[in-house]
């Protein structure tokens, strides 16, 4: 088994004894992991029929159990969907659907009701790996078999599931140990949510690759991210700009103890500079990473070297790969010129399940991906974000696509005509707002619509602000015209 699913017993077999999970004040070595794992594989292989190929899908906060079945799936060579919790039940459905899940392992703050399939809730999983031998699995599993799918949304609105095979993410924690020196004794916080990309891939991963310690938080929280990092002397911390921002912004800031931390990674959305400079004055340096969950994530990297003279860009290409910026009329973007970022290199995905379409559109026969975002290069190859194509808004670290709101919004009969934008948000970056024509015969006011929205999207997709309007800029096709309407209503 050449897949990540073995790494477990590839540790166990180094370092048996050293601690690999930390969560609630429990401790588990490599060795309990390992037999952990075993019996949930054997047991989800044997009990539960789980072949190759299919999909366990896993609905959950971050927690041993989730680290167990993205382990076990990968031995079985079967494929792990983590489910983002903050979605919103039909949301849920649709993809459990899409990806037609094999099994729903539900997280134990969890219940599955109104879910589809054959759930796994807390206690039959613990009934499941008390009953599955601890023998070895061992199935014929290569790096280029799907190892995770990993839903995003896109530009039409469905959510899209990402296929990133066992090399892909392997690769990934190359690139990443090659830009941070991770060391064998490593305390990595992992307070992000693993159903997203980058606590998965730029953490536990790597974590597990050079037998660190992965201390597991269900959520973030400022305060336990402080307890934590002075009591267990945490090293390694991932987290998007907001949540960086709430640490900076705590009263304990001045006084804690941050002695212990080594490297903090940070990206998802743009780093604010003048975060970056309040971690720098403090000692700490601030490692900024852009990517996306296509790449693995990991597309550029600002290394600790170059950290305070190129603050403000995203880095160079990671090692393993490649970075072009590509101008409006397809030419190379020169220095200064804005150009598309394209992504080429071992950690792109395979393409989106059972989306050929969707996936060409993305992705070239010659492995250059389309990332829809803006970068600018400077004289020395540093790429600074600037802008993105498509209308992605990211608040707090979460992606709302813009089209997804408005489909629901336009379920409601008052909205006639609507638009949604971003506008800059002190604490998330980014929030949504609404822009709403009414129907001549309707009324509705803002509550109306966002009770309509709540239940069928998640909370942070539902915009902070709706402003109703008499029409909609539109080019001479009828098409919605975005950019003059954020300099209209996108001051905030
Ligand atoms: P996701 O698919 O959720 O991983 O989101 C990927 C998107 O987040 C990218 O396409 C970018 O628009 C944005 N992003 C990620 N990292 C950065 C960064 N360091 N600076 C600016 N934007 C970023
Ligand atoms: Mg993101
Ligand atoms: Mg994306």
């Amino acid at each position: 088994n050449q897949g990540i699913g073995s790494w477990p017993a590839r540790r166990a077999r180094m370092t048996p004894e050293r601690v690999a999970l930390s969560y609630r004040g429990r401790d588990r070595t490599y060795r309990e992991l390992l037999e952990r794992v075993y019996r949930l594989a054997c047991a989800l292989g044997g009990t539960l029929g789980v072949r190759r190929g299919d999909r366990v899908a896993f609905l959950g906060v971050n927690q041993p159990a989730m680290v167990e079945t993205f382990f076990a799936a990968g031995l079985l060579g079967a494929v792990f969907v983590p489910l983002n919790t903050r979605l919103a039940e039909p949301e849920l459905r649709y993809i459990l659907e899409d990806a037609e899940a094999a099994v729903l392992v539900l997280g134990e703050e969890r219940d599955g009701g109104g879910l589809p399939g054959r759930h796994v809730g807390a206690a039959e999983y613990e009934e499941l790996i008390a009953s599955g031998s601890p023998e070895p699995v061992d199935e014929p599993v290569s790096q280029d078999d799907i190892c995770l799918i990993m839903y995003t949304s896109g530009t039409t609105g469905r959510p899209k599931g990402a296929m990133l095979t066992h090399g892909n993410l392997t690769w990934n924690a190359v690139n990443l140990l090659v830009d941070v020196p991770l060391a064998h004794d490593e305390v990595v916080l992992i307070s992000a949510p693993m159903f997203h990309i980058a606590a998965l891939a730029q953490t536990l991963i790597p974590c597990v690759l050079k037998g660190g310690r992965a201390v597991l938080e269900p959520s973030f929280d400022v305060d336990r991210t402080y307890d934590l990092i002075e009591r267990e002397r945490v090293t390694v911390m991932f987290g998007v700009p907001s949540m960086f921002g709430f640490i900076a912004q705590s009263p304990r800031w001045p006084t804690a103890d941050l002695s212990s931390l080594r490297h903090l990674l940070c990206g998802g959305a743009p780093v604010p500079e003048p975060l970056i400079r309040t971690y720098q004055e403090r000692g700490l340096t601030f490692l900024q990473g852009y990517g996306m969950t296509e790449t693995s994530p990991g597309a550029l990297f600002l290394g600790a070297e170059r950290s305070v003279d190129k603050a403000g860009t995203a880095g160079v290409p990671c090692f393993f790969s490649d970075v072009r910026l590509v101008a409006p009329d397809g030419s190379p973007a020169a220095p200064g010129r804005p150009g598309e970022l394209y992504v080429q290199g071992p950690n792109v995905m395979a393409g989106y399940w059972r989306r050929p379409e969707d996936t060409a559109k993305v992705l070239s026969d010659d492995g250059w991906f389309r990332s829809g975002d803006i970068g600018v290069a400077d004289e020395d190859g540093y790429v600074r974000i600037s802008d993105r194509i498509n209308d992605l808004i990211i608040s707090g670290g979460e992606n709302i696509y813009p089209a997804e709101v408005e489909s629901a919004l336009y379920e409601h009969p008052a909205v006639a005509e609507c638009a949604v934008i971003g506008v800059p948000d002190e604490r998330w970056g980014e929030v949504g707002k609404a822009l709403v024509v009414l129907r001549p015969d309707h009324r509705a006011g803002a509550d109306d619509l966002l009770k309509h929205l709540d239940g069928r999207l998640a909370r942070y997709k539902i915009p902070k602000y709706v402003e109703f309007v008499g029409e909609l800029p539109k080019n001479a096709a009828g098409k919605l015209l975005k950019a003059p309407l954020r300099k209209l209503y996108g001051g905030g």
